[in-house]
């Protein structure tokens, strides 16, 4: 299957071609050419499916002109090694637990299935591949952790010294091997402008092959289509319409869901749930998109001014404001609403919920409020041990460090220090 530039249907690309640039020569997010519904028998009977095989058949299309069958089985088992489970909190409301993975944050199947396929890429050629990425936090650790040891491929990921959690830089700055990090003076900002700068900066890319690891990439973007499937197949036994509620930042994961839904998978209704960054929004109200600053959270993953994948999903509606508006609402919630929702989840419940999934699960009770009789799955993208000083503040309690975490908790940090983008610049040249 060819994928095409959303700037230009003529511009086009292999999934190869596609994952090894990650954005198109005009500057255009790559597209799937169609995508072709699976069977109705498949959805009915996808409980007799594992995991493995619901994710080989959802992807199998999009890659198959570059990714023999065997390979992609290995790649599926690889990168799914772990659970998706349904959790029901109350009646009616259920949690997508997404922080199974090894950097227990929902972006691992995404950095894995992309590390994977670059990997497998690389074998043979004498050219290695650079992976430039900026992180506000979630996206360095599951990066690093994904492509660690990928042979032809190294990866540099800048971050802004002192904003990121104590557990999230020791994610993403004690593996060493093909890892490193930068650790930028600086904000998330200025991190995502020296690496676009770098992308631009031709006496870089001519001596050397950048390619970037965020959600406008492919075979990151793509791969997260797989839990909406493995919800639905938990869910389904429930008899009833399914909505899902997703906590969206650059809105890759929601965009995601909405291709499982353009392969068939029935449900009614996509909720992206959002902290004070309402640019989506206010789209929903009026039809304009207009991006802005981005506003500092509790939920900082979502802290997202101007959400790359958007045009993602005004691409898959047909740029229709009112398919959009049949398929999609968009709300946005504040710190305190978020807190006290923390807490009335907890309360009710026992359940402890992160900031984002909190924020989820408010979207959720937003669109039942007119809709109560549908099944709600909200995504809890990233476990509370990940901002856990938000859980311990709000929750006046401190979960567990899962082993995963306690792991990398007693290594020692390394990370090279930059004040400008000639830092980085004389990294890339010289190294
Ligand atoms: C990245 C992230 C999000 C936002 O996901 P998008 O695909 O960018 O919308 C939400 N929650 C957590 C914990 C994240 O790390």
């Amino acid at each position: 299957m060819k994928f095409y530039s959303l700037n230009n249907s003529n511009v086009q690309a292999s999934f190869k071609e596609a994952v090894i640039a990650g954005i198109a020569p005009d500057k255009g997010l790559y597209f799937p050419e169609e995508i072709r519904p699976l069977s109705t028998e498949f959805f009915e009977n996808i409980d007799s499916y594992s995991n493995h095989e619901i994710a080989f058949k959802a992807i199998h299309q999009f890659v198959s002109a570059d990714i023999p069958d065997q390979v992609l089985k290995e790649i599926i088992e690889n990168v799914l090694d772990f659970n998706f489970p349904v959790v029901e909190i109350e009646e009616n409301v259920a949690t997508l637990e997404l922080f199974h993975g090894p950097t227990m944050a929902f972006k691992d199947v995404g950095a894995r299935f992309m590390a994977n396929c670059l990997g497998y890429f690389s074998k043979g050629e004498n050219n290695e591949v650079t992976v430039l990425v900026a992180t506000s936090g979630d996206t360095g650790g599951a990066v690093a952790n994904g492509f660690l040891g990928v042979k032809g491929v190294n990866v540099v990921i800048l971050y802004p010294s002192g904003k990121v959690s104590d557990i999230q830089e020791k994610q993403l700055t004690t593996l060493g091997q093909n890892i490193v990090a930068m650790e930028v003076n600086g904000t998330f900002d200025d991190c995502q402008r020296m690496v676009k700068n770098a992308f631009l900066d031709t006496k870089i890319t001519d001596q050397r092959k950048l390619t970037s690891a965020n959600s406008i990439n492919i075979a990151r973007w793509l791969p997260q289509l797989f839990y909406f499937l493995f919800a639905y197949k938990q869910a389904k036994q429930e008899g009833k319409e399914i909505i899902f509620s997703v906590p969206s930042g650059n809105f890759g994961n929601i965009c995601a869901g909405i291709v499982a839904q353009e392969l068939g998978m029935p449900v009614k209704h996509f909720i992206a749930s959002t902290n004070a960054n309402t640019v989506v929004p206010n789209f929903m109200k009026n039809g304009v998109y207009e991006p802005m600053p981005s506003i500092a959270t509790i939920s900082n993953a979502m802290d997202v001014g101007d959400p790359s994948n958007f045009i993602r999903i005004r691409h898959l509606y047909q740029d229709d404001f009112s398919t959009i508006k049949k398929n999609l609402s968009s709300y946005s919630f504040s710190d305190d609403a978020t807190k006290s929702t923390m807490k009335e989840i907890y309360s009710k419940s026992g359940y402890v919920t992160d900031p984002h999934g909190a924020v989820g699960y408010l979207g959720l009770k937003e669109y039942q409020k007119s809709n109560p009789d549908v099944y709600g799955i909200f995504l809890e993208t990233a476990h509370p041990v990940k901002f856990l000083d938000v859980v311990e503040d709000t929750l006046g309690l401190s979960p567990e460090i899962p082993p995963q975490i306690q792991k990398v908790m007693g290594k020692e940090k390394k990370s090279i220090k930059i004040n400008s983008y000639e830092g980085l610049k004389s990294y890339l040249m010289d190294s």
